[in-house]
């Protein structure tokens, strides 16, 4: 069981984040927003694989490359068409489905779910090819906290930030695996029975378990018995204002996330234009991902306004605070 992932799109230009979560037995992919060229670098086998396409906010920046994905996908049947983004998305999306000429689409058959996450709810809409996308139909509306799609293999978390209008912030979590060692557990002279289930069970934190009338410490018991694996995490952080305030509610809801692909829109020089604009700093970019304690830092979406040697302040005023940050891998060689 993984998580990877590749930053779509060139430096200095759009960019998406493509998350691929494989279990063993299946793969499953995320594409985090889709601005102008971003999957000019894709197979369409690979735009058809797609299973959820997630959008942070409609700014143009991260939507305009949306038609390339509609183009292939927009009669597929292979699996279900979900689009989520904020407030506000079934709105742009449907001009987005509608911006073509459909006159044999009476033929054809597609189904598009759109789901608007607002606090503590996901209002979905679909909407049909056959009838040129022209009615919304209500899907209903459910709650949520934090989670907003649970899968077998992962689960994906959003929450709202403030971009001086509504924007979310993804994190991944691919789920944990845990499998029992049958040898290692007869070796214990021990026999699998119904008190597996508390031992597999690792919310459950207690110091010591009591099995055939013999005590074990928990934690050691595990080591011997369990194979745990999968756990990978993946947080997907762009446009809104981040500050020391912002710093600390993430921190509590991105425990635990080993890599943070994160916006570094502005240096922190320029920390009155970036407040302005509603984006972060490089350096607040570094300081969440100190805070949190997190393995890597992935920067991206930096303003056109900065020159290669501005790139190269900006990698170290980063990893003043970060060691572990870095550009997507040929970045900086191929800014100007
Ligand atoms: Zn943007
Ligand atoms: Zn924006």
């Amino acid at each position: 069981m993984s998580i990877s992932f590749q930053i779509l799109g060139k430096p200095d230009r759009d960019n998406a984040l493509l998350v691929l979560i494989d279990s063993g037995q299946s793969q499953k992919r995320l594409l985090f927003d889709c601005g102008e060229g971003c999957l000019s670098e894709l197979p369409v086998g690979e735009i058809l694989n797609i299973d959820h396409l997630f959008f942070s906010h409609c700014h143009m920046d991260h939507i305009s490359g949306f038609d390339a994905f509609f183009r292939c996908t927009f009669g597929r049947k292979s699996k279900p068409n979900v689009i989520w983004g904020p407030r506000g998305t079934k709105r742009i999306m449907q001009h987005r489905f509608q911006g073509f000429l459909w006159n044999l689409h009476t033929e054809m058959s597609g189904s598009w779910t759109v789901r608007d996450v607002l606090p503590g709810k996901i209002v979905s809409t679909r909407y049909e090819l056959a009838e040129a996308f022209e009615r919304a139909y209500d899907e209903g509306t459910t709650d949520f906290n934090q989670v907003i799609l649970d899968e077998p293999e992962f689960t994906v978390s959003a929450f709202i930030m403030n971009h001086n209008t509504e924007t979310l912030a993804f994190y991944v979590e691919e789920k944990q695996k845990v499998n029992v060692e049958r040898n290692a557990v007869i070796q214990l002279g021990l026999k699998p029975g119904p008190w597996l289930q508390e031992v597999k069970d690792l919310t459950v934190e207690k110091a010591e378990v009591e099995v055939a009338g013999r005590t074990f410490r928990l934690d050691e018991l595990r080591n011997e018995i369990l194979t745990i694996t999968g756990g990978e995490t993946i947080a997907y952080l762009t446009d809104f204002l981040l500050d020391e305030n912002t710093i600390g509610e993430l921190v509590e809801k991105l425990t635990g996330c080993k890599k943070i692909v994160c916006e570094a829109q502005y240096k922190h020089a320029d920390l009155a234009l970036a407040q302005k604009n509603y984006h972060m700093t490089v350096k607040y970019s570094a300081m969440l991902a100190k805070a949190i304690d997190a393995e890597e830092l992935i920067l991206f979406h930096i303003s056109s306004r900065y020159s290669k040697e501005d790139w190269a302040d900006m990698l170290k005023e980063a990893r003043n605070i970060f060691p572990n940050a870095r550009f997507p891998v040929g970045w900086i060689e191929s800014v100007r």
